[in-house]
């Protein structure tokens, strides 16, 4: 998911439709916009893109107010139902809080049921809610102790921007798994998932929401509070890979020259003889340009791509995913024809992609077709927030390297190094004892206890 807050600035709705747009890549299912017109909230939510949902003067005209955050949805638990799509919104004492939620917990269904014990009832099957009840129930005075409260009952990955009657808040769970971001427009601060959302606005980058801190924007400018005490973090490294948008900025380094970083490693470490090297669009492109570069192997569009099909991988259901990846992209047959081609994607993850690309690589007449995967093989899945699935239908999860390239139908297939992936992102080697990043969809090693997994798995 993508969110965006801004407080103080006459066309909030406006800036927040726009902010919104540039995260589209983080979510495709549904979007909303809540803002505040000092007496009243107001809202829009719709299934679809923010462009089919915001798009209208009309629409804009009726978010009124200073303030307005807002919520691109990429759903990884709950339905794609219109109740299920963010920001959540409730009345307190308080005044009312609207809320909206990057990331997954994952400690959802213990602290569920003790909610539903004291007599909360849910609208959503989102683990967002959680968080609204909690606040709710807390026994605290103000919203941010509320907040606070809140935050020390749930584990997982959370980047929250909340809007209150007076106030902008930004969290980051203590791991700050996902991304979130400060920036500024003359006298008006900025809340956004990725910097690529203020350049959108003309606003600056003001510096990245620290893992565990809370930062609350109001009248008198920024606080920022601690609750967890200082925390080293560890940052989603597959956003580097393939979630976020390369030309974003995320803690001091350009996603665009950590995925061409992480083609060069690729191409030391996995080298082989070749005509030319394709992208498998657009994931595949910055780190094929990365691996062109310092193989010295042409780079080529032997694949081109329909841009008017979204990310396969967010369709909800196989069958459309089948159907997408299809409709999606076709072979450049004039310039991959009788060519020794080294194909480069971002990851494997049931296979599905790969298989059909190097099909349509041979369909088209390519000689060789080697295959380069800019992230080390996904064979875990993700409680965090990207939507992968189960173990046993990744295939890093059931093959070996050797078995996978036989089942995608490459002539050899090789993936980046933990240590290769370090490297890109500028570290010396990984730290096995206390990890830079989350990486544990490649190394099972999960920053956070998993608690509604050992729940199902005690159930069973
Ligand atoms: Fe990112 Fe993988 Fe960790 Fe999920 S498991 S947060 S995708 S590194
Ligand atoms: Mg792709």
């Amino acid at each position: 998911c993508g969110v965006f807050g801004i407080f103080g600035h006459k066309e909030a709705a406006a800036h927040a439709a726009l902010g919104l747009h540039a995260l589209q890549h983080r979510g495709q299912e549904a979007c909303g916009i809540f803002s505040y017109d000092g007496q009243q909230f107001h809202s829009h939510k719709g299934m679809g893109l923010v462009g089919d949902n915001f798009s209208s003067t009309d629409v804009i005209g009726q978010l009124k107010g200073n303030s307005a955050i807002g919520h691109v949805r990429y759903a990884t638990t709950g339905g794609t139902v219109l109740r299920n799509v963010q920001p959540l919104f409730a009345e307190f004492e308080f005044g009312g809080l609207a809320i909206a939620h990057n990331g997954n917990l994952t400690n959802t269904q213990a602290v569920r049921r003790t909610l539903v014990r004291r007599g909360c009832i849910f609208q959503s099957d989102m683990d967002t809610e959680v968080i609204v009840h909690l606040v709710a129930v807390s026994l605290y005075a103000t919203v941010e102790d509320r907040i606070i409260d809140a935050l020390r009952q749930i584990e997982g990955a959370y980047s929250l921007v909340a809007m209150t009657k007076d106030s902008l808040i930004g969290v980051r769970d203590p791991n700050g798994v996902r991304p979130l971001c400060l920036g500024r427009l003359d006298d008006t601060y900025i809340l956004a998932s990725e910097s690529c959302a203020f350049d959108i606005i003309g606003a600056d980058f003001v510096r990245d929401v620290e893992p565990g801190e809370v930062v609350i924007i109001d009248s008198n400018g920024v606080r920022s509070i601690k609750p967890f005490g200082e925390q080293k973090g560890r940052f989603c490294v597959f956003e580097y890979i393939y979630f976020a948008r390369p030309d974003s900025i995320i803690e001091n380094r350009s996603v665009y020259e950590v995925r061409k970083a992480i083609g060069a490693e690729l191409a030391r470490e996995n080298g082989v003889e070749a005509d030319m090297v394709v992208p498998v669009p657009d994931s595949g492109v910055p780190s094929s340009i990365g691996y062109a570069a310092e193989a010295n192997i042409a780079f080529e569009l032997g694949i081109i791509r329909n841009h008017y099909v979204g990310r396969t991988f967010i369709e909800p259901t196989q069958e459309i995913r089948h159907l997408g990846v299809r409709m999606k992209h076709n072979a450049n047959i004039s310039s991959v024809k009788g060519k020794r081609i080294i194909l480069v994607d971002d990851s494997i993850v049931r296979g599905t992609t790969s298989k059909k690309i190097v099909d349509m690589m041979r369909q088209a007449g390519a000689a060789e077709v080697h295959m380069r995967i800019s992230s080390p093989p996904t064979a875990w899945p993700c409680f965090y927030g990207i939507d992968t699935p189960k173990r046993e239908k990744l295939l890093a999860g059931q093959y070996n390297i050797e078995e996978m390239a036989e089942h995608i139908g490459a002539d050899s297939l090789a993936f980046i190094s933990i240590d290769g992936m370090y490297r890109a992102v500028g570290e010396a080697k990984r730290n096995n004892d206390d990890p830079q990043f989350c990486d544990a969809c490649f190394t099972g090693e999960y920053p956070t206890r998993l608690q509604d997994e050992e729940d199902l798995a005690s159930d069973e």
